[in-house]
């Protein structure tokens, strides 16, 4: 299983040369298992990734939300593979319906915030509700849900294969209250539990740490977490590799090669930056 970074931003796209080196799209993560793909949100990363797979053998896909911000959508109706009629693309998302799921990305592929409009995009696209907590099956991949603590929801996944697994926990903040919980080295909460539950034992977690302690201490209402939270919790988990990710947009190059220094020493989740362009093959 190989995951790979096509868009590492949060909030919103920063392109230029002070994000040249980390990246500056938004919200994009691609798990791979040969020929087979499947995408965690599509924000702005996703239309490198769109012609990267032209490239590929497969033409069959599955598309995974963790919930409609812009940032992790934006990229959608600019995702190549959509508009090729040989393309088949599943696309899961919380919610309890097939409608519910396409009304929500159908709102904005409209013709007015969008020229195209839904029910115009060539390929075979298909709907597919998603329960937080229930293990579901999607192409060779194995997916469960989670839900997190962000303004309006946000379901993170676990996506295995054999004994090859890694977690996508992005938009939220902790899932405890300030002085409570495993921060505060009390018994997790009800939410906390149930996280460290998936993450058991994971390959590779991938979190939203967009915030530093201060920041989150500041926005706490905002949904986002920060880095010692997001290594507690795989610390506590038996996850061997954290990987920080939902960059701010003000995070320039060298304020994120200054975090990666930081916490380069750390051992027991091994702690690196998602960088786009960047992967981890879990393969070897
Ligand atoms: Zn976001
Ligand atoms: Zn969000």
């Amino acid at each position: 299983m190989k995951v790979r970074f096509w868009g590492v931003r949060g909030s919103i796209p920063v392109p230029g040369a002070s994000t040249q080196k980390w990246g500056g799209n938004s919200s994009c993560v691609e798990v791979s298992h040969g020929d087979h793909v499947l995408v965690l949100d599509c924000g702005t990363g996703a239309r490198a990734l769109g012609q990267d797979l032209f490239t590929r053998g497969g033409r069959e896909l599955d598309l995974l939300f963790t919930h409609f911000h812009m940032d992790h959508v934006f990229g959608f109706p600019f995702f190549g593979p959509i508009y090729a009629p040989g393309f088949k693309v599943r696309v899961t998302a919380p919610g309890f319906s097939e409608e519910e799921c396409r009304q929500k990305l159908a709102r904005f592929v409209n013709g007015l915030y969008h020229p195209v409009r839904m029910r115009e995009i060539p390929c075979e696209l298909s709907f597919h509700p998603l329960m937080p907590g229930r293990a579901v099956k999607r192409g060779i991949f194995n997916v469960q849900g989670i839900r997190l603590n962000h303004p309006g929801g946000s379901v993170g996944y676990r996506v295995s294969v054999g004994e090859q697994s890694m977690l996508y926990i992005t938009d939220t903040a902790p899932l405890a209250r300030e002085g409570e919980g495993v921060m505060a080295d009390k018994p997790p909460s009800s939410s906390e539990a149930r996280l460290l539950k998936l993450m058991e034992n994971a390959d590779v977690v991938v979190f939203d740490t967009m915030f530093s302690y201060n920041e989150y201490l500041e926005k706490m209402t905002w949904g986002h977490a920060y880095p010692e939270y997001a290594r507690r919790l795989c610390e506590l988990s038996g996850a061997r590799h954290l990987v920080l990710f939902h960059h701010a947009p003000d995070a320039d190059d060298e304020a994120l090669d200054a975090l990666a220094a930081s916490w380069a020493g750390n051992t027991a989740p091994t702690v690196t930056l998602a960088q786009e362009g960047g992967s981890v093959d879990l393969e070897g």
